[in-house]
């Protein structure tokens, strides 16, 4: 087995641990993201300076929530990092002194699963991680699908409401919008309006701005109706989207991971009932399985550790 770091670098936390193989060990040192280039790089290094005293490494993977060029050199652009079009695994590896890969963070996620997870060896998997937006990798005949100039697939801004809910991205009606932790906590916001939700209101003070995608879990796990319906309600849009790439990607395997996938019980059986239902020549083709993730939220750091690895020849 290779000794790797692997570093999952989000809007929000930087998480970085040691890897044999696709063993984590010891929990994850994390840190919150830096707004500045330097400070994000200098932050790196010394987690990896730490990590590397505790046992030798070989390889260091990034895994980045940005868009990274299709050679993997460069983040060309991180709606919540501070990186544009920069070097990054250059400038790490120059100040460590090891080699250091980096790809995208759903990317890494999705290697995991395919390597090691559920949808090992399969022949085109396509993993969708439900967090705050919804991000998607792609492996395809054992290698991880990029598109033309890094960026595919972008799936959670496939518009399925035309003129519907505004979305960060400048568009309107995108998948995500509805399909994500930030859905579920404005679909339970809208419905509290005019539909008792004594759980939600407890949680969230009787503040209605203040719901968040959590909140909504937990109270749909005490029976909460609001909290219930904005479960069904992602589920159905999890179906029409399914549907949709599957239409398109024909895939063996879906794997649903991401920070709301933890909930998954209140929403998969009814997402996977529909989309089985609803998808062009129902009942006539095969269907994807539609998979647990695995790893849960260490899929980014296990793929960054494993496309190190396999960077340097190991495993
Ligand atoms: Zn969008």
């Amino acid at each position: 087995m290779t000794t790797t770091i692997g570093i999952d670098i989000g809007g929000t936390s930087v998480r970085a641990a040691v890897l044999d193989g696709t063993e984590v060990l010891g929990p994850p040192l994390r840190d919150t993201t830096p707004r500045t280039e330097r400070e994000t790089e200098d932050l790196l290094v010394t987690l990896i300076t730490k990590l590397a005293a505790t046992r030798p490494v070989e390889a260091v993977g990034l895994a980045v929530a940005g868009f990274v060029s299709a050679d993997r050199r460069r983040v060309m652009f991180a709606p919540h990092l501070a990186w544009r079009d920069a070097p990054v695994p250059q400038r790490i590896s120059e100040r460590v002194g090891l080699p250091v890969v980096m790809d995208h963070d759903v990317n890494s996620a999705a290697w995991a699963e395919f390597r090691r997870g559920v949808s090992a060896g399969s022949p085109l998997a396509l993993l969708i991680a439900l967090g705050t937006g919804i991000g998607a990798g792609l492996v395809v005949d054992g290698r991880i699908y990029r598109g033309a100039h890094g960026v595919a697939p972008e799936l959670g801004h496939l518009t399925v409401v035309p003129d519907g809910r505004p979305c960060p991205c400048g568009k309107r009606g995108c998948w995500e919008r509805y399909c994500s932790g930030t859905a579920l906590a404005q679909t339970a916001r809208l419905r509290m309006a005019d539909h008792d939700a004594p759980v939600l209101r407890r949680l969230c003070g009787d503040d209605p701005d203040a719901v968040t995608g959590t909140m909504v879990a937990v109270a749909a796990t005490e029976g909460d109706p609001v909290a219930l319906h904005a479960m069904d309600d992602l589920g159905r849009w999890l179906a029409v989207g399914l549907a949709l790439v599957t239409d398109v990607l024909d895939p063996e395997v879906i794997v649903i991971g991401g920070g709301v996938s933890a909930a998954a019980g209140m929403f998969l059986p009814l997402a996977a009932s529909e989309f089985a239902g609803s998808i062009t020549g129902a009942g006539h083709r095969p269907l994807p399985r539609v998979e647990l993730a695995r790893f849960g939220d260490r899929a980014g750091i296990i793929g960054a550790g494993l496309l190190a690895a396999e960077a340097v020849g190991g495993a």
